[in-house]
């Protein structure tokens, strides 16, 4: 979810703060509570705290494992040089540790606050690899990844053991190096799992709705990614898998393998300001069930919304939980 304004500068990635101390810690906490009670009033089954105590969806987590400078980043080629030639990462200092939950407090304060069901998220072993510049270094992405994924299973772990209901791993870089994740992707996902009893969610998609991700997804022709990735997840001990169909050109067939597991189907596009009217929202649900059967099918955005304005990113939720609503009367449910 977008930060509120008093918080930090809306609608950019990693803005920074705009307050600091017990005021900075206030109006976290306030942004958690104003997000999650309008989550529940737009009728969402499953929430979440917004995210609105990390200033990225990496940053925020790996901040809090070692020394990492954000300040001086180094150039790196991530993303496959999908979006730019090359991208600014920051440096990792030290080899990282894990001594204490990181999300622990958070997912306390949110659960203290809401009786529905709340998902957690962490960043993925292959996507943070992918973001980070190794001044540690000798070793390989994979390997690094392994370390990562090593620490990443205590933070795991502590937060199912805490109640968290679905614990998801944010893996675009799934949809990228697809012979790296038949490799070693996959295996370091299962090890971030290891042990966990909350639900395992994966969200794998095709990048935030930012301008330059735009201008890609624009230009690309190439959908493949899926065909690779989904047989190896089908095979896996991951129970849900949230898949961005809104805004790309993937094919719904490629759904078809996932036969068993829950599909969390991105039926709302995070790359415009516009809201989906719920009979358009109804109908891409409707048409994802020729592919997952209902009890399934839990209909969802294809990305974070941290980009889109606040007014956009409420009229979007609830457009999914009316859309949702309009399928589920038709289902009798
Ligand atoms: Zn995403």
């Amino acid at each position: 979810m977008p930060k509120p304004e008093w918080l930090s500068d809306p609608e950019q990635l990693r803005a920074p703060w705009r307050q600091k101390g017990t005021a900075l810690v206030e109006g976290q906490d306030d942004a958690v509570a104003l997000w999650l009670s309008a989550q529940e009033r737009a009728g969402l089954d499953i929430v979440c705290d917004g995210e609105q105590r990390r200033r990225h969806y990496i940053w925020g987590f790996i901040e809090h494992l070692g020394s990492v400078d954000f300040e001086n980043p180094a150039k790196k080629k991530s993303r496959g040089q999908r979006y730019s030639e090359e991208t600014a990462a920051p440096r990792v200092l030290e080899e990282w540790s894990w001594t204490e939950p990181v999300l622990l407090d958070a997912l306390r304060f949110a659960k203290a606050r809401t009786n529905r069901p709340v998902k957690v998220t962490l960043p993925g072993p292959m996507t943070v690899s992918d973001s980070v510049y190794d001044e540690v270094g000798g070793r390989s992405d994979a390997d690094f990844a392994a370390a990562y994924a090593t620490l990443l299973n205590k933070e795991a772990r502590s937060l199912s053991a805490a109640g968290a209901d679905v614990i998801q791993i944010d893996e675009p870089c799934f949809n990228i190096y697809t012979d790296e994740v038949k490799d070693w992707g996959m295996e370091m996902l299962e090890k971030s799992f290891d042990g966990v009893s909350a639900k395992r969610a994966v969200h794998i998609c095709y990048g935030y709705g930012t301008e330059v991700v735009l201008k890609w997804k624009n230009a690309n022709t190439d959908w493949s990614h899926y065909d690779a990735t989904l047989p190896l997840i089908a095979d896996s001990s991951i129970d849900q898998i949230s898949i961005e169909t809104a805004a790309s050109g993937v094919d719904l067939s490629v759904l078809d393998c996932l036969d068993g597991k829950d599909v969390m189907v991105g039926v709302i596009d995070v790359g415009t300001e516009e809201v989906e009217p719920a009979q358009v929202v109804a109908n891409r649900i409707r048409h994802a069930m020729e592919h997952v059967s209902a009890e399934h099918l839990i209909a969802c955005t294809d990305c974070g919304m941290v980009p889109r304005s606040r007014r956009s990113a409420e009229g979007k939720m609830n457009a999914l939980a009316a859309g949702a609503a309009l399928v589920n009367r038709e289902l009798g449910a």
